[in-house]
């Protein structure tokens, strides 16, 4: 299908701003685009409403998931002649669809670089708080070299709930089930790939309360937003593991420290946070941390927190690459690929 209302004179040279882009999306980037016409410009800054002016004249804006998307900066972009939205994320509940229709913005997304990138790290999580490595890594570096407190559990046997079973969820479960654990599934859609690994399906309070480890891989959605709080955490075995490398939102941040201090949740492994946005991707060390919710989540020995990185693998940076490049072209020949509709 053609869409001629984007189609661009070939001859002229494309400019693409990619906002809050890191060193190794310029590499990535870079590597990805030789040869081709396209002309990228790298800007660290976030999108904001406050930063949307640096995108004047720049057919084609490049976002990653903390930039923000919203129908004031999306009219400010339109207005600065900005016809393309290329995000460098699979999610894109970040985005206002329908201000985007309306202003005639096309929204392009990469629907899958790597599913293994995202899984591993939250089995990455899930050996580190059940083996403690966080704890053990400094202790050993001290000299220390008692066990105590240390104990983990085996893997083999244990219940894994797997709520969200597409892409990265399915890539989850079969490491999951090669440590030899018992899988269940909650999706409104089942995906016969985890039946065939021998996962049940249930509905998600069933699997809250027979699951000894419980992984997160849904997307944002109003239906999906705060899933995880105060009520379901109180259906969990006690001490029971909870890891979310989806969106931040997915779970209810403060419930999850009420539950973390009576004991309910035994394990939180989070690479994602729904106040994130102002937070990760930036150096703030010498900063007095402003967040009082994610100072607590800090203190407990217990929870593992790392800064959206989980996508952040050699092979995913390049799959991203060369798939929103490839999405830019395919719009500029009117022939647009990966769309995502309001
Ligand atoms: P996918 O579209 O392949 O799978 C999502 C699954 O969630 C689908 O099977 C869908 O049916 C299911 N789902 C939808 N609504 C649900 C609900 N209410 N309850 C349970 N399941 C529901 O997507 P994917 O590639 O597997 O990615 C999943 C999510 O992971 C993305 O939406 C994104 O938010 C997140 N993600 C995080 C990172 C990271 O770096 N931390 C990287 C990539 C993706």
């Amino acid at each position: 299908m053609t869409h001629p209302r984007h189609a661009l004179q070939r001859s002229s040279t494309m400019r693409a701003l990619l906002f809050s882009s890191q060193h190794y999306d310029q590499e990535s980037f870079t590597k990805a685009a030789g040869g081709t016409a396209l002309e990228l410009h790298f800007q660290p800054a976030r999108l904001t409403l406050d930063t949307a002016a640096l995108a004047d004249g720049f057919e084609v804006v490049c976002a990653f998931i903390n930039d923000e998307l919203d129908a004031p900066v999306l009219q400010r972009l339109a207005a600065a002649g900005t016809r393309l939205i290329a995000l460098r994320s699979a999610g894109y509940n970040h985005v206002d669809l329908a201000a985007a229709q309306r202003l005639g913005l096309a929204v392009v997304r990469v629907p899958a670089y790597s599913p293994h990138a995202v899984a591993e790290h939250a089995v990455a999580l899930i050996l580190a708080l059940n083996r403690r490595l966080h704890r053990a890594y400094n202790r050993t570096r001290e000299g220390d070299f008692t066990l105590h407190g240390l104990t983990g559990f085996d893997l083999h046997g244990k219940t894994v709930g797997v709520v969200g079973t597409g892409q990265i969820g399915v890539a989850f479960a079969r490491i999951m089930a090669g440590f030899g654990c018992q899988l269940l599934a909650y999706d409104p859609y089942p995906n016969p790939e985890l039946l065939a690994l021998g996962a049940r399906y249930l509905p998600l309070p069933e699997l809250l309360r027979e699951a000894r480890i419980i992984s997160l891989h849904c997307p944002l959605t109003e239906h999906t937003r705060h899933l995880i709080n105060a009520q379901s955490l109180a259906q969990l075995q006690p001490g029971a593991m909870l890891i979310n490398t989806g969106r931040g939102a997915l779970v209810d941040t403060p419930a999850l420290i009420d539950a973390l201090k009576s004991g309910q949740l035994g394990y939180l492994g989070l690479d994602v946070y729904e106040e994130e946005a102002q937070l990760f991707f930036e150096d703030r060390s010498d900063l007095p941390l402003q967040d009082d919710v994610l100072a607590r989540l800090l203190t407990f020995p217990n929870v593992i927190i790392t800064a959206h990185q989980a996508f952040l693998t050699r092979e995913a940076l390049d799959a991203i690459a060369a798939t929103t490049l490839d999405n830019i072209n395919r719009w500029a020949a009117g022939n647009p690929q990966n769309l995502v509709m309001g």
